[in-house]
């Protein structure tokens, strides 16, 4: 793990540039809110980005061909410890709740050639940085994916 001064924003534009083809390839509405004043944080940027890589990777698999929708707004999280929120958004149908409790499981997958580990090493990754990572699911609709990380955690 490398920590270093990071702004969340820039890392996952860095993601979006990783998955921009596809994303154009597709006409997928992505609509990223990010907020200006936004707090630097210690973390290590090439983990988070692989997070980003595989939270947009997965709502690509699931939104429809047609009207497909990814939404991503960070802010400053409401707290007086500080760190950051990021809220991650698609309308890809969600998940079906017999399912949600093993999603982050290594190895758990619904795909017939998916490695169900993308979820897993988000979550190894977010435990790296004392953060956490939560899962608003709307089944038939879509889900939100709602990561908080520390300004530093280094000193938690
Ligand atoms: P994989 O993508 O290889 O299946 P992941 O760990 O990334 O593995 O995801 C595990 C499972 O969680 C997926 O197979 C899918 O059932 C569910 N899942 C993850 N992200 C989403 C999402 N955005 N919408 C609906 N289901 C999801
Ligand atoms: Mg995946």
């Amino acid at each position: 793990i490398r920590f270093e001064e990071c702004n969340i924003n820039d890392v996952i534009k860095g993601a979006l540039d990783v998955v921009g083809l596809e994303i154009l390839d597709r006409e997928i509405d992505v609509n990223p809110c990010f907020y200006r004043d936004i707090d630097l944080i210690i973390a290590d940027t090439r983990q988070l980005k692989q997070v980003f890589i595989n939270l947009l990777t997965n709502a690509l698999q699931q939104v429809p061909e047609k009207k497909g929708m990814i939404n991503i707004m960070t802010y400053n999280t409401l707290s007086l410890k500080g760190g950051v929120t990021i809220e991650v958004t698609d309308n890809g149908g969600g998940i079906a709740p017999e399912i949600i409790d093993n999603i982050f499981n290594p190895f758990f997958t619904t795909k017939g050639s998916g490695t169900g580990l993308g979820l897993a090493i988000i979550r190894k990754i977010i435990d790296n940085h004392k953060g956490n990572i939560n899962v608003r699911n709307r089944p038939g609709v879509g889900v939100t994916f709602v990561i908080n990380l520390p300004n530093d955690p280094r000193n938690i």
